[in-house]
């Protein structure tokens, strides 16, 4: 027992086989990072890699004993998963929750239109980003169309070297001197994000026909996808960055990437529940969408899927589903923010995290005096302290920057106003929410120990 609290870099604790098993485990990381750019491609990547071990779907009429693997698929766009344990749901549930949604832009509902002979995409941005970051850089198109006669066409262009890209154009230096001495906030506004899709006009031989530049874009669109301009109504379509996870730095150590938040928790998370065995209570990863936009909608936590799902569980044993959430305990995965020595001043050094320091644990989040928060129980942060400590998990103690200078939620809130434990914890990033967000490997890998433990303990 040491008297003074120490911080280190955890790749001092860590020998050297451990250093390559992380750098392995993100290998997957990295791949799940390419295959899984939306909620949607998250879920469906999620069932494929579910089904392959076991799980199948939840059924309410089923009987299930310990050990056995469920999946409830919520509207394809968010997931629960769970163990059932020796136990069942009798002393609670220990629950994993992190979200697969990233802020992006996305399509507006009539997004086609044409400019001086250039086809263009009309775009809402998707959850908090500086706009700035996502001018003049290659952008994918992901998402779905729904279609009146209910199918549904599911859409992804610029992924393959040989797609091609979108891209939202900036201003050339040479001329960008009254947009200089504006603000940021001003000088990137939302509608301003607009996607160029096309230059060439349809061939036609009425020289009065008009729109040439939209109709050449539909007609390809309707060729591959069989979709008219009125399918965008009933569309979610997501631009998110084209580029690929990279490995960052000299020695590897770090990954850059669009998406980590949340898929950085994600990910752990679902390695944990896919490699708990059969714990003692049941366990549950659920992996949700909406985080970014506040968590409401019925695909975000603040909707009653998740207290639904344990409810049934519970009652398929005999319980109530109340008392079973109040005995309940939820690790709420998100990310934090990394130390960054090139904004130290965002940051307060005692209670930062910092890349290498393993998994972070928030005791709370929130902003302007823990406004919209919860605040773990100490008494919870005791137990989640040593369930870690006991595996030899690599964590750390983190709040997000500086007091006052902004702040952030996750859904921990949301789960503990279900009268369930929770406490975030989540992996260190910098540059969060941007276009290229930057974890280091040996922290993604202590989440999966963190997590793994958690639903492993007593
Ligand atoms: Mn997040
Ligand atoms: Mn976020």
């Amino acid at each position: 027992m040491s008297l003074l609290t120490e911080k280190k870099n955890g790749f001092l604790t860590l020998t050297d086989d451990q250093v390559a098993e992380a750098d392995n485990f993100c290998e997957g990381y990295k791949y799940f990072l390419d295959e899984s750019k939306t909620e949607r491609e998250a879920v469906d990547y999620v069932i494929k890699a579910a089904e392959a071990k076991g799980f199948v779907p939840f059924d309410y009429d089923t009987e299930y004993k310990a050990g056995d693997k469920i999946y409830l698929n919520n509207r394809g766009k968010s997931i629960c998963l769970a163990v059932i344990g020796k136990n069942g749901a009798k002393n609670g549930v220990k629950i994993s929750a992190a979200h697969i949604d990233s802020p992006r832009l996305d399509l507006k509902p009539i997004p086609l239109y044409e400019k001086n002979d250039t086809a263009m995409f009309k775009t809402h941005y998707y959850g908090g980003i500086r706009k700035y970051q996502w001018v003049a850089m290659p952008i994918a198109m992901h998402g779905v169309f729904a279609k009146k006669d209910g199918t549904v066409e599911k859409v992804r262009i610029g992924e393959d070297e040989s797609d091609p890209v979108f891209c939202i154009t900036d201003l050339l230096p040479h001329l960008a001197q009254e947009q200089v001495t504006k603000t940021l906030g001003a000088a990137f506004t939302g509608e301003d994000l607009n996607i160029t899709v096309g230059s060439r006009p349809v061939r036609i031989e009425d020289e009065k026909e008009k729109n040439l530049f939209k109709k050449n874009v539909m007609t390809i669109l309707n060729d591959k996808y069989g979709i008219t301009e009125d399918d965008f109504l009933s569309a979610e379509i997501e631009f998110v960055p084209a580029f690929k996870a990279r490995d960052i730095g000299f020695d590897r150590s770090l990954i850059g990437s669009y998406g980590h938040d949340d898929r950085v928790c994600a990910y752990p998370a679902l390695q944990a529940i896919f490699n708990c065995g059969i714990p003692e209570s049941t366990c549950i990863t659920v992996l949700t969408d909406k985080e970014e936009t506040g968590s409401d909608g019925n695909t975000g936590l603040n909707a009653d899927y998740l207290r639904y799902f344990v409810t049934d569980l519970a009652e398929k044993e005999g319980f109530k589903g109340r008392h079973v959430l109040s005995k309940s305990m939820c690790l709420s995965a998100d990310v934090t923010a990394a130390f960054d020595p090139n904004y130290p001043s965002a940051f307060e050094a005692n209670n930062s995290a910092y890349l290498n320091y393993g998994v972070g644990v928030s005791k709370y989040t929130g902003s302007r005096g823990k406004g919209g928060t919860t605040d773990a129980n100490a008494e919870f942060v005791a137990k989640v302290r040593k369930i870690f400590d006991d595996a030899g998990a690599i964590w750390q103690m983190a709040e997000l920057g500086r007091v006052d200078l902004g702040g952030g939620g996750t859904v921990a809130k949301y789960i503990a106003n279900m009268d369930v434990d929770v406490i975030d914890v989540g992996v260190p990033v910098q540059s969060m929410h941007s276009p290229f967000e930057i974890v280091s490997k040996i922290d993604v890998y202590e989440a999966y120990v963190a997590f793994k433990a958690f639903f492993e303990s007593k």
